[in-house]
């Protein structure tokens, strides 16, 4: 299937693009659905079961809240934050909401949200079946979503005909320069004697006019460094009960102050590796805004959305001779590699653990930075292979169900680590052992053999150590 760049950079509401997002759209899906057909004057009461691990961590993550703003019609990338922080009070009020915003159904959360952790279906493990009733108790309609990972959603009729994704997204073969495999994309610029930043390019004239394709990708930057602005300047403590303080203002003012070398608060500050402490900041306010619920840009997903903004601002901030160009060209390379991930792995900590979340934003990032500094494709395709190599086996454990802890920190060593991946690239020929499609293919089936517990149901690792107080 053929991803627009813009599908996989897209911007929604924390704190996780796949218990969050992916839940908000697929009950809009379905509102729209009732809709359609005709069902919705009839329709009286709305349930929903989340499974698998949707059922596990989805209250953490707030899949109740997406859930109830989807069937409102409220879409992720333009809901108001003062309905995404009022709705469940509102609700806890006066037990009604308002489908499509304008069919009132009673609606209590307690009795029609149905969490069933241990149902896990074949398709995917992130689940969500939604189910229309009338007055008399009669069904009208039932679906089941899945949430894939990224905001992607695939509903039941897809997953049982995977010949008809077609009918809903491009294949491959239907872009100017396909490509399903790295080594394929490496054959796209060697033949045509251009970039990886160019083959995307080229290939996102399949959904947008050349005019738009620029406008489109600054927007994406300027909402990266909105989140990062927000998140530097919001104090306090994230919700969920383990107390987890916002570090990014106290490190901001530290950098700041650090700025006059007679003034930093701490030798540490004046020392040459002052811009890794510039990343770390960058990477902290992105991740703790997404935890707090804030408004950010999937990067390939929420819990990992930190780390492409943070090294895209390390480009942007600490090379020289920044300028428009650079930011989008890091960014069509990025979303290259995260494409490559989605296609033939996953991106879903639910299937594959956190090296598909952190693992793929650190090889994006690497690549994106490896580009900008001039690199070869074939250092800028290694460079995502160390990116992942490195991760392989992560697994996601969030303590609580919430995408605090370790996925906020998380996202600051992997920027880091995206940031040496690149940099070691760049040192060699771009000529190396292990591929990025060995890599690929080696984390798709080291999170086939993961236990269960460690892909985002919080039932094993940091998850069962450490308890709220
Ligand atoms: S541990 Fe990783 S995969 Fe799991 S929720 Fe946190 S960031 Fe996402």
């Amino acid at each position: 299937m053929a991803i627009s760049v813009f599908d996989l950079f897209k911007v929604g509401i924390g704190p996780s693009s796949s218990h969050t997002v992916g839940p908000m759209r697929a009950a809009r899906q379905f509102a729209l659905k009732l809709d359609a057909a005709g069902l919705l004057p009839a329709t009286t009461r709305i349930t929903a079961t989340l499974m698998g691990s949707l059922g596990a961590t989805g209250r953490g993550h707030a899949s109740d809240r997406a859930i109830v703003l989807g069937l409102m019609g409220q879409e992720p990338d333009t809901v108001p934050m003062a309905l995404v922080f009022g709705c469940m009070d509102a609700l806890q009020a006066q037990p009604t909401l308002a489908v499509l915003g304008r069919h009132p159904i009673a609606f209590d959360p307690a009795h029609d949200l149905v969490w069933e952790p241990q149902q896990r279906l074949p398709f995917h493990p992130n689940a969500l079946r939604l189910s229309a009733w009338d007055a008399a108790g009669l069904r009208l309609l039932e679906d089941t979503f899945y949430s894939v990972g990224g905001g992607f959603i695939v509903p039941q009729a897809l997953a049982d005909h995977p010949e008809r994704h077609g009918d809903v997204a491009p294949g491959a073969a239907t872009l100017p320069l396909p490509f399903q495999h790295a080594s394929e994309l490496l054959q796209r610029c060697a033949e045509h004697g251009i970039g990886i930043a160019e083959v995307m390019r080229r290939n996102e004239a399949r959904w947008h006019a050349p005019a738009d394709i620029d406008p489109g990708l600054d927007r994406i930057w300027q909402a990266m460094q909105d989140c990062v602005i927000r998140g530097c300047h919001q104090d306090g403590e994230l919700p969920g009960g383990f107390h987890v303080h916002r570090r990014a203002p106290a490190l901001l003012r530290k950098l700041l102050a650090a700025g006059d070398a007679h003034n930093a608060p701490t030798p540490l500050l004046t020392h040459s590796l002052t811009e890794m402490d510039w990343v770390t900041l960058w990477a902290l306010a992105v991740n703790e805004e997404n935890a707090a619920g804030g408004r950010v840009v999937t990067a390939p997903t929420n819990g990992a959305a930190g780390i492409v903004p943070a090294v895209l601002h390390h480009a942007m901030r600490h090379l020289p001779g920044a300028d428009d160009q650079r930011a989008r060209d890091f960014l069509l390379t990025a979303a290259a590699i995260g494409l490559l991930f989605k296609e033939n792995a996953s991106i879903s900590g639910a299937e594959v653990g956190c090296q598909g979340e952190v693992g793929v934003a650190c090889a994006m990032a690497a690549a994106g930075l490896c580009a900008v500094m001039g690199g070869t494709p074939e250092q800028v395709e290694n460079a995502a292979e160390i990116g992942m190599e490195h991760h392989l086996g992560l697994t996601c454990d969030p303590v609580g169900g919430l995408v605090q802890i370790p996925c906020i920190e998380r996202n600051a060593v992997g920027a880091v680590q995206a940031i040496h991946a690149a940099r070691l690239a760049l040192l060699g020929d771009g000529r190396h052992r292990v591929s990025l499609d060995d890599v690929i293919r080696t984390m798709k089936q080291t999170g086939a053999d993961m236990q269960t517990r460690y892909k985002e149901t919080a039932l094993g690792g940091l998850a069962v150590h450490i308890v709220a107080c």
